[in-house]
């Protein structure tokens, strides 16, 4: 029979998939597993239909044979079968020509996977053969075909004989090379690997013979057992997806051991979300709120995504659209038929499904932190611990687009108690009166707490967030308000303000301020009295939009070039260190200059800022001791 030459546009693509350095070639067993359980849906509906066909379960199955000898791997399945014209139109064309303008708009991105991602079925064989049969006998047909082809030249096509209907495809591997190990395709414990990993619910049994040792029998009990090796059928895919599964017949323990094994934690995940939604777009989805980061969570090389499936199939292994970078975290899969995976359609990421899917499942995960934030505290307390950061962050990024959605995720220590309090939780249980929410940023909740402006908050009956994250300010700066409450700094809130013994010593003492704003030059902005840092001799606050804690944050980043809070030194106009100064701006005004600046110095160390010149300090010091 003479040779027939490919379609042009199957050469073509057959060229590029051979010649292309493809960093999955492995695939194309799912792919053939994929179109021979295919061919059993279809013999399966057409029985659905006729009843003159007898659905046979016991050979509704798909069979691997590796042969080392021969070098080949058999891939067969009873199904529908193809007659001679259907070879010659399935196998001797690719109609649809998306996949190669695909590649060659796209000529430069090495790194496209087309095959990986979107499966271009049985051509995928020539990665890994260089010969390629073909029997087929079509359901209903006696008559078998025999289509053969070594690649990109062409086919041929004769009869042949086969006692059952269906395809039975045998790839002859290519040689090995230093770089590709074509031969690993005939080892058990690879195959095994292979289906478990792309195959694992295809819904027919996918079966091998395997050798498997046993002990052989012996009349003497006593006697070392010796071995002996023997053949057996196995069934190598587990075929019903747990996600497929419902609800009320899986245990803790079932959705466990699904998780540890299939992403590699052996802690308890905080959280299992199973869900599914059938309607314009119809999927599963199984998530899992792991209890603690992976390992690489923080670096740049971590990627995030869900594992995506089509019809028990794995397409991706991490499919990033469908969580947003906040949500990075969560572990786990989607399975939906209606993903348009059709190559010539346009590529996955844009896939508007995916979008919908994605969006729903950013909704579920944050409702289901939601409820466990209220139905377990202390859950919701250990998973915030490990990810607020990525939450934060979240509220942050893209000019805060998502800052609502997200604010009531965050949680803050307060002056209150040594617990997490949430943004609602603290306007609920707000004094009548107040009218903003306080914050104050530091290193550690101690040290914030014994801030003056703190204590003096606290003191007025005020409840103060404690911000100890780089991010925190930012975050807040972002939101602005919650509830229609402005967040205020209590170092940037003149509590004294209004008060009319605080401006009546002002205006007494107004020639001493301006004198010692002068002295102190452009290291405050201003100087102020107070009559609420209690045991305080000074504080600093700060004007505008920067205060002391952004100014350390923003400095030390890489290119920082010199951002400045704007100082407000206050004094305790209560305090006998405000006494020593008035009387030294009698006595000795150079004195009095020295004390300033110290104790400017002195607010500083207190806000757990570095002074700027120390030798200065000890020298000041020392000179008022005399
Ligand atoms: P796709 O599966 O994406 O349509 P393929 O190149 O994998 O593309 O297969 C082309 C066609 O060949 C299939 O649509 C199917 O009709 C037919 N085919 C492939 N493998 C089999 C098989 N094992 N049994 C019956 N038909 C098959």
């Amino acid at each position: 029979m003479a040779k027939k030459k490919f379609k042009s546009e199957s050469k073509r693509l057959l060229d590029l998939m051979i010649n292309s350095i493809y960093t999955h070639k492995e695939i194309f067993l799912r792919e053939l597993i994929s179109n021979a359980s295919d061919a059993l849906d279809k013999l399966y509906y057409l029985s659905l239909k006729d009843e003159n066909i007898v659905f046979d379960r016991e050979n509704f199955y798909i069979r691997l044979t590796p042969d080392k000898e021969a070098r080949t791997l058999t891939i067969c399945d009873r199904g529908i079968g193809m007659d001679q014209q259907e070879l010659e139109q399935n196998l001797g064309t690719i109609a649809k020509s998306g996949s190669l303008a695909f590649k060659s708009e796209n000529e430069t991105t090495e790194d496209v996977d087309i095959i990986g991602q979107f499966g271009v079925g049985f051509y995928s064989a020539f990665m890994v053969a260089d010969k390629v049969t073909v029997k087929s006998r079509k359901f209903g047909s006696d008559d078998a075909f025999c289509w053969y082809s070594e690649g990109a030249d062409g086919y041929e096509i004769e009869p042949c004989t086969m006692e059952n209907p269906g395809t039975e495809i045998t790839l002859h591997l290519k040689e090995d090379s230093e770089e590709e190990n074509y031969g690993e395709f005939l080892e058990e414990f690879k195959l095994r690997g292979l289906i478990r990993k792309y195959s694992d619910y295809i819904k027919y049994p996918i079966k091998m013979m395997v050798t498997k040792q046993r002990p052989k029998e012996t009349e003497d009990k006593d006697a070392e057992p010796v071995f002996e090796s023997y053949q057996e059928d196995d069934t190598l895919n587990s075929m019903v997806p747990i996600w497929r599964k419902n609800r009320s017949e899986l245990s803790d323990e079932d959705y466990q051991n699904f998780y540890r094994d299939n992403f590699y934690d052996f802690e308890k995940p905080l959280k299992v979300i199973h869900t599914g939604v059938d309607g314009a777009v119809s999927y599963k989805a199984l998530l899992f709120i792991p209890a603690q980061p992976p390992y690489d969570y923080f670096t740049k090389e971590f990627k995030r995504g869900l594992k995506l499936y089509t019809n028990g199939v794995l397409i991706m292994d991490k499919c990033e659209d469908l969580l947003p970078d906040y949500f990075g975290f969560v572990r786990g899969l989607v399975d939906s038929a209606d993903l348009s995976l059709n190559i010539s359609r346009e590529i996955l990421q844009h896939d508007r499904q995916l979008k919908t899917i994605a969006a729903n499942l950013k909704k579920k995960i944050k409702n289901e932190l939601l409820s466990m934030q209220k139905n377990s505290r202390e859950e919701y307390e250990k998973f915030y611990d490990a990810f607020k950061r990525p939450l934060k962050f979240g509220m942050y990024a893209n000019y805060g687009a998502e800052k609502e959605f997200l604010q009531d995720l965050v949680m803050f220590h307060s002056s209150r108690e040594g617990k997490y309090v949430t943004l609602k939780e603290y306007i609920e249980r707000m004094p009548e009166g107040q009218n903003s929410i306080y914050y104050a940023a530091g290193e550690t909740d101690e040290l914030i707490a014994r801030l003056p402006q703190v204590e003096a908050a606290v003191d007025k009956g005020f409840e103060v967030l404690y911000f100890t994250e780089d991010v925190d300010e930012f975050v807040i700066k972002m939101l602005s308000k919650y509830a229609d409450k402005e967040f205020k700094s209590v170092s940037a809130e003149d509590l004294s303000a209004d008060d009319e013994v605080v401006k009546a010593a002002t205006e007494v003492n107004k020639d001493l301020l301006g004198f010692i704003k002068e002295s102190l030059g452009d290291k405050v902005a201003d100087v102020k009295l107070s009559n609420v840092l209690k045991s305080h001799p000074v504080a600093i606050s700060n004007q505008g939009e920067i205060s002391l804690e952004m100014e350390r944050v923003l400095n030390s980043m890489p290119g920082a070039d010199g951002v400045k809070a704007q100082r407000v030194l206050e004094f305790n106009m209560e305090h006998k260190a405000f006494e020593q100064l008035k009387q030294m701006f009698e006595s000795d005004k150079e004195k009095c200059k020295k004390f300033a600046s110290l104790l400017f110095d002195c607010a500083m160390l207190t806000e757990g800022m570095k002074i700027e010149d120390p030798v200065a300090f000890t020298a000041n010091l020392c000179d008022l001791q005399g």
